[in-house]
């Protein structure tokens, strides 16, 4: 009988934030893989936990991925954790994961803290759609060209930064995007000194600039998505274009639906010109 692979999540900050089953997975499995057994160890000592560490990483993940699966094939269940959050969100794990899963082990996640979840429930900012770029490019030429890229991107977007880069990420940004561009820097979840500071991105740069605690610990930056100028009520011809091809092999409300879905106009707004377009009455 194979064991089984749990992806556990240790807290960001606050050991409040460790779940029961995490620390039960935890004492039940027979090894734990750690991003720093040292770093890990501390926080297993807090809850009496005492198992065998083995350590997993960016720089060996690879290798030792594979001896893991192969205790796991033995029978030996294996909990995986990172430093802080949940593994494989800019965190090792994926050779492991992956592998695992192509051996048809069963890899179960225990859910807990993550910063860019966390950062997007407090954000007040769409997330119906999001997507999350992990840490930015280390150089400024590379960091504004990143940003060219995501200037026109509709749907609200996150990365990581370190105390290191948070200002010169601002600035490379304030090159790029309008002043009054909304972001949101959360600093510190969940520890002492959380900050969630929502604005426009010169006031939050000005505030970065002019506070040097505002440059200290982790960040989470959170940013709006591009606002078309174009009302919401009306298409653009490259929009109605769609409509109209999508209008002659589906029916109203799936070409509504699809048109929708391509160009991101609203689908009551789609609908309501589908049947203008078929000369149709709306109901
Ligand atoms: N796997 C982790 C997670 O689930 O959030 C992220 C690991 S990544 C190596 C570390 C980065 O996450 C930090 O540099 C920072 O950008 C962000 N981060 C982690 N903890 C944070 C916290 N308490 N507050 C703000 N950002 C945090």
């Amino acid at each position: 009988m194979y064991g089984k692979l749990y992806v556990v999540a240790t807290p960001i900050g606050n050991l409040g934030d460790f779940s029961f089953r995490a620390v039960e997975v935890l004492k039940q499995v027979d090894l734990i893989a750690a991003e720093d057994t040292r770093h890990v160890r501390m926080l297993l000592q807090h809850y009496g936990i005492n198992k065998p560490l083995q350590s997993l990483h960016q720089h060996n993940e690879e290798h030792a991925s594979q001896g893991l699966v192969d205790k796991i094939r033995e029978g030996q269940s294996i909990a995986l954790v990172s430093d802080a959050g949940t593994p494989m969100i800019s965190d090792p794990g994926l050779p492991l994961v992956k592998l695992a899963r192509q051996h048809g082990i069963e890899v179960n996640p225990i859910p807990g803290a993550c910063a860019l979840i966390s950062a997007l429930s407090v954000a007040g900012l769409p997330t119906s759609r999001f997507s999350f770029e992990g840490f930015l490019p280390r150089t400024g030429s590379a960091r504004r060209s990143f940003f060219e890229n995501k200037l026109s991107d509709a749907s609200t977007w996150a990365f990581y930064e370190s105390s290191h880069r948070i200002q010169a990420a601002l600035e490379d940004m304030l090159t790029v995007f309008p002043a009054e561009h909304q972001i949101v820097v959360a600093r510190e979840i969940t520890k002492l000194h959380e900050t969630i500071v929502g604005d426009s991105l010169a006031n939050v740069l000005e505030k970065v600039q002019s506070d040097e605690n505002m440059r200290k610990g982790e960040f989470v930056v959170i940013v709006a998505g591009h606002q078309s100028s174009q009302p919401e009520d009306e298409l653009s011809d490259e929009q109605r274009r769609i409509l109209s091809i999508l209008l002659t092999e589906c029916s109203t409300k799936t070409a509504a639906a699809l048109a929708a879905e391509i160009t991101g106009a609203r689908k009551k707004v789609l609908y309501q010109a589908a049947l203008a377009m078929q000369g149709k009455q709306s109901e």
